[in-house]
């Protein structure tokens, strides 16, 4: 999270150019009703900042009182979400992207595991997995299911990665999954969505996809933030599962069990405190040290660096915070025993669904 890259000219006239009017132009008009349900019954949940890359920016999110559906309002528009996703993954952000991903594995293995008890002794033998990222998943996956076939959807260049590396035996390169439901129709016995549908701009229209493009008794995975957790409470505009502005929309558990249905979907299991993922005050450590060493050549600050700020940004990530990640590890470990295994739900859910007939 020091320096990593250099700046070419072009990148900071592109950034300076998109910033010229400032970050309003980024957004469509507020709505006045949810989007899940049509209720005009919303309030503010949290009004939150780009922590991580320190991108310019507010971001609000709204909740609905009748349905408890959480939501980006006013919501990016699709220049917008360009600009931010712009370096995140890919570019700038790749490398850390692809270290982030790497350290997925129990939480990917879990993954494995829970469609594995649905889905026969023999296992699932293809498997698409939506919103693959850096192709981490279906690497870590192998290891529990060493017959399946795994293919990757991502629009970013980690999909290529993953072909190239040999964890993914095909991947799509595309951003809409809906696009292609209907040519990969029967050709996967299992869809994963591993937190991908926060990020789409219709959690519904993806279920419907999903539901063309399996046949009947195929698979369903979904994994995403929850955002009923308790620990939004303490953290905050810094609760990571937020993650702004790349998160549209949360619908809670029982919002996405009634829609699964609603689209042909019988849900098998559902994990709620099994699926969270400790790592909430990690997280928060990481954002206190954006905010006080960012990244001194990052193409879309305002201003050149000082050379304080420069010292800054490099005592902050490379004395300071190594000396932190096992302590903030640790908490996040004795919150995950202490409280999130005594209720019934933490940061995320999970939920394996079998496509029925008809519909
Ligand atoms: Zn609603």
């Amino acid at each position: 999270m020091t320096s990593t890259a250099e700046n070419s000219v072009d990148d900071r006239a592109w950034y300076a150019a998109q910033l010229a009017g400032g970050t309003a132009r980024f957004f469509g008009p507020r709505r006045h009703d949810c989007p899940w349900c049509g209720s005009t019954r919303l309030t503010v949940e949290v009004r939150s900042k780009e922590l991580y890359q320190r991108k310019p920016g507010r971001f609000t999110l709204e909740k609905c009182k009748t349905c408890n559906f959480v939501f980006q309002n006013p919501r990016l528009t699709g220049e917008g979400l360009n600009f931010y996703y712009r370096d995140f993954y890919d570019g700038r952000g790749a490398a850390q992207a692809d270290e982030m991903s790497s350290y997925g594995a129990p939480a990917n293995h879990a993954r494995a595991q829970l469609v594995q008890r649905h889905a026969g002794p023999d296992g699932p033998r293809s498997w698409l997995d939506v919103g693959t990222g850096w192709g981490y998943f279906a690497k870590h996956a192998a290891e529990i299911l060493p017959h399946t076939v795994f293919d990757g959807l991502d629009q970013g260049s980690g999909v290529d990665r993953a072909l190239e590396r040999g964890w993914l035996a095909h991947a799509y390169r595309e951003n809409a999954f809906p696009e292609l439901a209907d040519e990969l129709r029967g050709r996967y016995d299992v869809i994963s969505m591993h937190h991908y549908l926060e990020h789409t701009l219709d959690p519904r229209a993806e279920l419907a996809a999903a539901a063309r493009a399996l046949e009947p008794g195929g698979l369903l995975e979904i994994e995403m933030p929850d955002a009923e957790c308790v620990l939004r409470h303490v953290f905050r505009s810094w609760w990571v599962p937020y993650f702004q502005p790349q998160h549209l929309n949360f619908p809670p558990v029982g919002n996405l069990l009634q829609a699964l249905v609603e689209h042909g979907f019988r849900p098998l299991e559902v994990q709620q405190a099994e699926a969270h993922q400790p790592v909430e005050v990690l997280m928060a450590l990481v954002f206190a040290m954006t905010k006080i060493g960012p990244d001194p050549d990052h193409p879309w600050r305002a201003t050149e660096a000082s050379d304080l700020q420069r010292k800054v940004n490099q005592v902050a990530w490379t004395k300071v915070f190594p000396k932190l990640i096992n302590p903030a590890l640790k908490v996040d470990i004795l919150v995950n025993k202490a409280l999130i295994s005594r209720l019934s739900h933490g940061n995320a859910y999970r939920i394996v669904a079998v496509r029925e007939g008809g519909k």
